[in-house]
């Protein structure tokens, strides 16, 4: 069979441990023997960010918004225990964090779905993919302890110096706490885009919910720009694809969901999504199958897993020992970055071939062979636990059958 041929290159973001392992494996086994693969490969290991006093990963992320679409490993974001077993030079950012702020994108997490494992809440039969908003409110807040006796006031100067205050709380009878938040238009809007955008592209309602009963300026606010960039950009578009963006109150969104069968996108603010992407992963079963992409709303996508390096099993392997770990998420972000070129590029055998695999994927798993994170939850009867590579060549066989 002829290799599968690509146009523009994908930006290749390497990483560390044992999902730096799994990466080499999902190259050799599933994708170097089916597609002549054209990659600009960006070293983002912790060793070589710290050659490089972490340029790389700027240069990475240039890169992404040159070309548009990236997959990217899993990757170290350093604490002090990785300054002493890496000897850095410096306890480098998080990747993850430098990217995103580059790209000002949004980042969109799914579940993927098999047969065996099924969800807690049983309703759902289809992903729910979260998206957060990545700026702002209480993650950049500035909060006092506020003594007894004391008034605490907003206060906003405006560029020629006039005053706006207003009284938060007079703290006549008691100490207390008190906590300044802000958001920026910008950013919201750049939400707002990724959302409907990502909408449109995966064919999924669009969901969004916000306090704005209790908060009629900065909440009503968010729900305000959402609705009016969806009238002047999107109604027409969502029409035609026969899909629906709907806003409603937090708590009534949180009791939908719950009842839902799943199949739409959950746009939350900062703190509702920190929260509630945790419950829906955990919900879905489990951290290993689910897939993130970051989404920038000028239409640039990085494809990664959602978990992270998976350090324990990484010392197991080095010191020879079997391992088993889950690759899934990890071939999903290449299936991803593989199909969003294809379309970009109109390659319908790049975008067969990214659908192919997932379906090789997935129909390993349904067939009973998994890894053994898998094997302990999963409900199927026929179940076999595999290796880390292993679980690759079971992969390798079918896709070659299906292609
Ligand atoms: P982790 O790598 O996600 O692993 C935590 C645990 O979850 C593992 O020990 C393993 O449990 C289980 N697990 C996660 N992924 C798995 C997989 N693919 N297959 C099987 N089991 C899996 O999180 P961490 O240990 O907190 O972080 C390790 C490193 O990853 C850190 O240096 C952190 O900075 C980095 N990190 C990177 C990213 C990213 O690049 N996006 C995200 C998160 C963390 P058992 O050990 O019980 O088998
Ligand atoms: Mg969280």
């Amino acid at each position: 069979m002829a290799k599968i041929q690509m146009k523009t290159p994908l930006v290749e973001m390497d990483g560390d441990e044992m999902t730096r392992v799994i990466w080499k494996l999902i190259k050799e086994k599933l994708i170097l023997p089916f597609v002549d693969l054209k990659t600009e490969y960006y070293d983002l290991g912790l060793e070589y960010r710290n050659e490089t006093n972490d340029q790389v990963t700027i240069d990475s992320a240039l890169a992404t918004k040159k070309y548009g679409v990236a997959v990217k490993c899993a990757t170290i974001t350093p604490n002090a225990a990785r300054m002493e077993e890496y000897n850095l030079k410096e306890m480098w950012k998080s990747p993850n964090g430098t990217i995103r702020a580059m790209l000002d994108g949004t980042v969109f997490r799914g579940p993927i779905m098999v047969k065996g494992l099924v969800p807690y809440i049983p309703s759902w039969k289809k992903p729910i993919t979260i998206a957060r908003h990545a700026y702002g409110d209480i993650y950049k807040n500035t909060e006092l302890r506020v003594p007894e006796g004391s008034r605490a006031e907003l206060v906003v100067t405006a560029p020629d110096g006039a005053e706006t205050r207003a009284t938060v709380f007079d703290f006549k009878d008691s100490a207390g706490i008190v906590q300044g938040i802000h958001n920026v238009d910008s950013s919201i809007e750049s939400f707002a885009r990724a959302c409907l955008s990502y909408g449109l592209d995966t064919h999924q309602d669009v969901w969004f919910a916000t306090k704005d009963t209790i908060s009629k300026t900065y909440d009503h606010h968010f729900k305000d720009i959402f609705a009016e960039i969806y009238e002047k950009e999107y109604a027409d578009k969502f029409k035609e694809a026969g899909i629906e963006y709907f806003y409603t109150l937090i708590d009534d969104a949180v009791a939908r969901v719950i009842r839902s069968e799943g199949g739409y996108i959950w746009a939350c603010k900062n703190y509702d999504g920190d929260v509630m992407s945790d419950m829906v992963a955990t919900a879905y079963g489990s951290l290993a199958m689910m897939t993130s992409v970051l989404v920038s709303p000028d239409g640039v996508y990085e494809y990664e897993a959602a978990h992270g390096t998976v350090q324990r099993h990484y010392y197991k392997y080095l010191k020879g020992e079997p391992t088993s770990t889950n690759s899934v998420a990890t071939i999903f972000a290449w299936s991803g970055a593989l199909r969003k070129r294809g379309e970009l590029d109109k390659l319908p055998e790049l975008v067969r071939f990214a659908n192919l695999l997932e379906k090789a994927t997935i129909d390993t798993i349904e067939d009973g062979v998994m890894t053994g994170d898998l094997y302990i939850s999963s409900q199927l009867e026929n179940k076999v636990k595999v290796g880390t590579a292993e679980f690759l060549t079971v992969v390798a066989n079918k896709l070659a059958v299906l292609l």
